[in-house]
């Protein structure tokens, strides 16, 4: 076993494991210790895995943070980690969960990972990736404007909870958080088979992006092409369920925001010209 290897499952769970135990001490909650722990541990044992060539290696880890994000966070202790609990947390003033959670992720996260959030943790796409389309069959469609409009939704109808002094905000939060679940569930699966793509939710509806989008522009971590290796075969750009060009090693390369750091071109690739 070579230690490089595992050089980034360590780092990953070195970088969430700094957060977990900054949270625990700035906030005095031991809960952000046990958290991000264990999400930072998921993520880097799902690394190893891959690393070992395990096929299912990325699904284990959707399923692992999910799962614990949906059920645990989201309907056990009530937490609405959508964007309207960004939102609502945000103009309560309290820097705690959904806000921690998005600027760790969805923030300042994807500075360094990009979009992993997106391949290894999301409960919407953990459910989509089992979808039969895994490999888009068509182009994008022209339809990215709609993330912007659910966007400006939830914000407006966040903001009208505080404007019009609605009581009990926080059991709102909780029957929005179960209904848009259902909603994205159902929105994302009919757009899947409508357009034959796992990933059309990601790619022209969710909010969420607007966010990503901008912020993992900068990433650190990005795949990119050898090119005296690259023998133009076109495996790779066949294969990504993001229609990212990844021949192009430019961060303004089209679709380059949408990365999701699945790993699926470079697994594709028969000359190991493609690295992160
Ligand atoms: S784009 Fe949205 S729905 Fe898709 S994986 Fe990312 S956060 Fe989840
Ligand atoms: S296939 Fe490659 S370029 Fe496409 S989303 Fe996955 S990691 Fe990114
Ligand atoms: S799969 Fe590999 S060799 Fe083929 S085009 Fe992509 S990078 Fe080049």
């Amino acid at each position: 076993m070579k230690v490089k290897e595992y050089l980034p499952a360590i780092m990953l769970w070195l970088v969430f494991e700094i957060i977990a135990v900054v949270l625990w001490l700035a906030l005095d909650n031991i809960f952000y210790l046990l958290n991000f722990t264990y999400i930072g541990s998921a993520i880097a044992i799902g690394l190893i895995l891959y690393t070992r060539k395990q096929k299912h290696a990325r699904n284990i880890v959707q399923l692992a943070v999910g799962l614990y994000m949906l059920l645990y966070l989201g309907i056990i202790c009530r937490e609405n980690m959508q964007i309207e609990g960004f939102w609502y947390y945000l103009f309560l003033g309290v820097f705690e969960a959904a806000t921690i959670h998005y600027a760790v992720a969805k923030i300042f996260g994807p500075l360094l990972f990009g979009r992993g959030w997106c391949g290894y943790a999301c409960w919407t796409a953990m459910v989509l990736d089992f979808l039969p389309f895994k490999k888009p069959s068509s182009p994008r469609k022209p339809l990215g404007f709609i993330r912007y409009i659910v966007f400006a939704v939830s914000l407006i109808f966040v903001g009208s909870l505080f404007i019009f002094k609605v009581v009990n905000k926080d059991e709102i939060m909780w029957w929005s958080f179960i209904v848009g679940n259902i909603i994205y569930y159902v929105v994302g699966i009919v757009l899947a088979y409508k357009f034959k793509d796992n990933r059309a939710f990601c790619k022209y509806i969710c909010p969420i992006t607007v966010f990503l989008k901008p912020m993992s522009y900068f990433s650190l971590m990005r795949v990119k092409v050898d090119s005296e290796k690259c023998i133009s075969c076109g495996k790779c750009e066949k294969a990504c369920p993001m229609n990212v060009e990844i021949l192009n090693n430019s961060r303004k390369r089209k679709n380059g925001t949408e990365c999701i750091q699945c790993m699926q071109c470079v697994e594709e690739c028969p000359k190991k010209a493609l690295k992160i």
